[in-house]
């Protein structure tokens, strides 16, 4: 990847974003976005869109969710511990003594998630899976009152993890999932715009995905496209105890290029027409079957309005919604040629009714 879209990205990835809380993402790749697009805004819900070739037809929208999980203050106690629950899908597990980096109206604020030592768990408690409910937020507070003059009742925070390289080309990260589709999506149209598109190209990095897709249906509704590619993080199965789950979930790994999914959620035709991009470029990837809608904004694409020609593209990745989540940049890359060949192929005359 090139140092200068690696600096956007590494500028991208250090912000947070929490389901509902976006507002600083969207600025960031809004930022970037006007570099090439004939204009950037952002609707009522808080998706931030660009569009490339305005007046083209059809339109098509590209779409990588910005949030990432997260949690949210509840309830503060008289001893000023903060109690909270998950923006989205988390493992419990992974919480106890982690550092937490609470979004606050003045700043970040600094707390650790306690825990009872392991010294001091009954036997019985040992054995029991960790609950968000046995957890709480430390952030130093003397009580209950210092506590809400420093963070606010509905205040989010995320991990304290930066993003960094690791080696071979895979780097690491808090929200790669799915910061790293929506700079997916910028890219393929920054690219597609070299590629003398007849299509309008709205590229949108959603809100609200890991709570149901929202932002995806929202912006599917306003922008009323006819084609749509999601762009998420998939699970790859090239770690260890993964072996047994490929005959349920297929398999994928890092560096062998972005998935492709195949299955009810996505329109056959312009499965072909992403198939012969990958062909005729070179593109290496994989294909995937899912069985139902999938967990992505492809999900709401699909089934906006009439309907629309959807496609799902998606990154390898490992420990999706931990605290460091693994990609390989080439196949980010890889993805973003891919969907800006695909797109630059579809006119008005691209027939996409199944049959
Ligand atoms: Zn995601």
């Amino acid at each position: 990847m090139d140092k200068e879209r690696l600096e956007f990205f590494r500028k991208y990835m250090a912000t947070i974003c929490p389901t509902g809380y976006e507002e600083e993402a969207s600025r960031v790749w809004r930022d970037e976005a006007s570099k090439f697009a004939d204009r950037t805004w952002v609707d009522l819900h808080g998706n931030a869109i660009a569009v490339v070739n305005e007046g083209g037809s059809p339109r098509i929208m590209l779409a990588g969710h910005a949030d990432e999980i997260g949690l949210q203050i509840v309830y503060v106690d008289k001893n000023g511990y903060l109690f909270f629950t998950g923006l989205g899908g988390w493992d419990p597990q992974i919480l106890p003594g982690q550092r937490v980096r609470i979004k606050t109206d003045s700043g970040i604020v600094l707390g650790v998630v306690g825990r009872k030592p392991i010294h001091l768990l009954t036997p019985e408690e040992r054995k029991d899976v960790v609950k968000l409910e046995d957890l709480w937020i430390d952030i130093g507070a003397a009580d209950k009152e210092e506590a809400l003059q420093i963070v606010a009742l509905g205040d989010a925070a995320v991990l304290d993890y930066d993003f960094t390289e690791l080696r071979n080309g895979l780097v690491v990260g808090r929200g790669l999932d799915d910061r790293i589709g929506a700079f997916t999506v910028l890219e393929a149209a920054r690219l597609a715009k070299d590629l003398n598109p007849k299509a309008a190209i709205y590229t949108v990095a959603t809100v609200q995905e890991e709570i149901g897709v929202r932002g995806a249906t929202t912006a599917a509704f306003g922008i009323d496209p006819k084609v749509g590619i999601a762009v998420d993080v998939g699970f790859s199965t090239d770690t260890p105890k993964l072996d047994d789950m490929k005959k349920q979930i297929g398999e994928a790994d890092l560096g062998k290029g972005p998935i492709v999914g195949r299955g009810p959620n996505f329109n056959p035709k312009l499965l072909t027409h992403v198939l012969a991009a990958a062909k005729a470029n070179g593109i290496p990837y994989q294909v995937k079957s899912f069985s139902r809608p999938t967990g992505t904004d492809a999900r709401a694409l699909q089934v906006s309005r009439a309907g629309v020609a959807t496609g799902l593209v998606a990154i390898p990745s490992r420990y999706m919604h931990s605290p460091s989540e693994v990609v390989h940049l080439t196949d980010v890359e890889n993805a973003a040629r891919l969907i800006a060949h695909t797109i630059a192929s579809i006119d008005d005359d691209t027939d996409l009714i199944p049959g």
